[in-house]
């Protein structure tokens, strides 16, 4: 714990002021007659407190007595106030502050604190007694812009009475610049380890900032590097699209050498090295690394981590263009000279490595793929896309992997980073955002250790293409993640600043089950993009298209209202019914191949209408097996996405799904309208599809 002080009132309000924050008030002693000539110059009414540094909550004991309108009431007060804080077994106080009574306005809290990974965290609410109660304030990290802070309060009910809700609009922009000055402040003075403004009183025009508490200490954030050196960044690109690669301990199937040397096959110069074999499943095997053909781009290494360091260096020596560690034994287990040693080796050679203590990397445009599971036991995909997956767990990473290729899904590249303490996951994130083969990115993340680095490059890259990011540990994992990982976890709050403010979109439903990502990956790269969130729901069999529809509401977006062209159009398909073609709506259960085909045509050439939603009980008897191919063939000629969701769990309804997803036609179950509610966002962001 680091040491950590309150500083004086009048030190607080001298540095304050030096970034143009204005505090209310004059310190007087105990003394009742130097405190009356305080008081009158203040001019009455006045507000006496206590100007203690170790009573937190001053109003909570009674040491704040508000509106005080003469002399004689100051004196009682005084009174008062001494009885309150003996009552309440403090000491008595040598220090009072005399402040004029504020004229009644907003209470805002304005709060800052250096984060370990981030540096300032600047949060902006609803203040006074109740901030604890309200929970209404929203954070930002580092230095804050104007936009940044409007942005914070936009997201806070206190912005909402800011701008004048149901009532004269109030002064914005002294809030905001008192958190951007606040935001420099802390940057500047890394030893102010807290800063609690609250309340400041908001007026019309201008504010009172009648209690700031400051406390210093030893600073707790190191400012870090947050540029990627030139040749990292080049040795990494070839690391990541390389054309030939060394397995070091590559042997037999069924080692880790072995199904990663196998896993590697579809690489042409794939260099096997063994000093034990002449020959490994069939390709030439080398004794040490001199003696290959050539310098390989990448070099895997699954020996163990003392032979890992002395191999990696021997690998520089020769020429070799990047490592990916596997090994384990490094800092994960105490070892953290051993894992220094390979951080000085790729300073010393300016060779990229990815590890040590990971699944490592695949490339599917390569045929890169150092993952150690066996062909077998997994489902590994081989077609490439643009989806570009990073994973801090080697685990998660695999599931990822496996669910998507059970969508039948495609997969540009995936870097599991392990340890990171080479290359991670700010240089895998820059890398990715510069790759033209890559058009979207998705992060399973726990902890980062360069929160400044994050950021900056995560803006960079959400200029270019979306970035998901699902956070491990933001609540009873915490724990876990802080010892699982050799690395820092970052404090929710700035974390959920950091995404917000680098453009990322962080799926907050998580972690249990990356489906939620894995759908919105399959909804971007596989349907035109929706123009907008009107959604139209289509239902054979009505409770599933009512329940769909419910979620659309409850997540914000709208049910399309049709046009009168299309609500004709509708009726004419179920002629009985007159009010037939509203949204929700039920082709009922005679519903036939043609009915439904002909609705969704109708719905999609509908202006009104963004996207569909089409949940079918595929089990009535009018629907035919030869609907899939037609659903197919539909699809192709469609504008809008259109999101297919086959109800219930039988044989039958499993089976189609399955023939479905043979024809590269995705079909989803839960979570569906979250994902579409994220897809939405991005296609309106990027203005196109993936
Ligand atoms: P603490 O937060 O330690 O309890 P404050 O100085 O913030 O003490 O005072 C408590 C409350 O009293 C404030 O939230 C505010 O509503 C009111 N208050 C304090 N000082 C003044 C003042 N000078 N003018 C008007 N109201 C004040
Ligand atoms: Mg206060």
């Amino acid at each position: 714990m680091p040491d950590r002080k309150q500083i004086s009132f009048s030190e607080a309000k001298k540095l304050l002021e030096k970034y143009s924050i204005m505090v209310s008030g004059e310190v007087s002693g105990a003394d009742l007659n130097e405190m009356k000539a305080a008081a009158k110059k203040t001019g009455y009414p006045v507000v006496l407190k206590t100007n203690s540094e170790t009573i937190v909550h001053k109003s909570d004991i009674g040491a704040v007595i508000l509106n005080i309108q003469n002399s004689d009431d100051l004196e009682k007060a005084f009174g008062t106030i001494n009885g309150n804080i003996s009552k309440a077994g403090y000491e008595k106080q040598e220090q009072f502050l005399l402040q004029k009574m504020a004229q009644p306005g907003f209470e805002v809290l304005i709060g800052a604190h250096q984060d370990p990974v981030f540096g300032p965290l600047i949060i902006v609410g609803s203040g006074g007694k109740y901030v604890e109660l309200l929970k209404d304030t929203a954070p930002g990290i580092g230095l804050l812009t104007d936009k940044d802070v409007e942005e914070m309060l936009s997201l806070t009910k206190a912005g909402k009475i800011i701008d004048g809700y149901r009532g004269e609009a109030l002064d914005k922009k002294a809030v905001i610049s008192i958190a951007v000055n606040i935001s420099r402040l802390m940057a500047e003075n890394r030893d102010i380890l807290e800063i609690d403004l609250n309340p400041v009183v908001v007026y019309k025009n201008g504010y009172s900032l009648v209690d700031a508490r400051v406390i210093r200490g030893t600073p707790v954030f190191a400012e870090a590097e947050s540029e990627i050196p030139e040749n990292i960044r080049k040795s990494l690109d070839r690391l990541l699209n390389p054309e030939s690669v060394a397995v070091l301990g590559a042997s037999r199937p069924g080692t880790m050498g072995g199904i990663i040397l196998k896993n590697c096959m579809r690489i042409k110069r794939l260099y096997p090295v063994n000093p034990k074999r002449d020959f490994v499943q069939g390709l030439k095997c080398y004794k040490n690394i001199a003696e290959l053909p050539e310098a390989p781009d990448v070099g895997i290494f699954i020996i163990n981590a003392e032979g890992t360091v002395r191999e990696f260096e021997e690998f520089c020596k020769c020429g070799g263009k990047g490592a990916v560690i596997l090994s384990d034994g490094f800092a994960e287990v105490g070892r953290k000279d051993l894992e220094d040693s390979l951080v000085e080796i790729s300073r010393k050679y300016g060779v990229a490595y990815i590890g040590p203590n990971c699944l490592g990397a695949i490339n599917n445009f390569t045929g890169l793929n150092t993952f150690f599971i066996p062909e077998h036991r997994t489902s590994n995909i081989e077609e490439p896309n643009g989806i570009g997956i990073i994973s801090q767990s080697g685990g998660l990473g695999l599931e990822i992997i496996e669910m998507m290729k059970a969508d039948n899904m495609k997969l540009g590249k995936l870097v599991s980073i392990g340890n990171a303490s080479g290359v991670g996951l700010p240089e895998i994130l820059d890398n990715m955002g510069d790759d033209p083969d890559i058009s979207v990115i998705a992060i399973y993340l726990e902890g980062i250790k360069n929160g400044k680095q994050f950021l900056e490059i995560g803006k960079k890259v959400t200029k270019k293409k979306p970035v998901l990011v699902i956070k491990g540990g933001v609540g009873g994992g915490a724990e876990a993640t802080l010892s699982h990982t050799a690395s820092l976890a970052g404090d929710v709050e700035a974390f959920k600043a950091c995404c917000r403010q680098a453009g990322f979109y962080i799926i907050e439903d998580l972690t249990e089950d990356p489906k939620i990502l894995v759908n919105i990956l399959s909804l971007l790269t596989t349907n035109p993009m929706a123009h907008d969130d009107r959604i139209a729901v289509v239902s054979v069999g009505g409770g599933a298209g009512i329940l769909i529809a419910d979620q659309i509401t409850a997540y914000g977006m709208k049910l399309a209202e049709f046009s009168e062209e299309t609500k004709l159009a509708l009726r004419s398909l179920i002629s009985a019914k007159k009010t037939f073609g509203k949204n929700p709506i039920d082709l009922l259960g005679d519903c036939d191949d043609d009915r439904l085909l002909e609705a969704i045509r109708i719905i999609d050439r509908d202006p009104n209408v963004g996207g569909i939603i089409t949940a079918i009980y595929l089990q009535v008897p009018y629907l035919s097996e030869y609907l899939a191919d037609r659903l197919v063939d539909l699809k192709h000629s469609m504008t809008k996405p259109m999101i297919v969701s086959p109800r219930g769990f039988s044989d039958y309804v499993f089976n189609v799904r399955n023939y479905l997803y043979k024809k590269d036609f995705h079909t989803y179950t839960i979570p569906m309208i979250e994902p579409l509610n994220i897809a939405l966002k991005i296609w309106k962001q990027y203005g196109r599809h993936f």
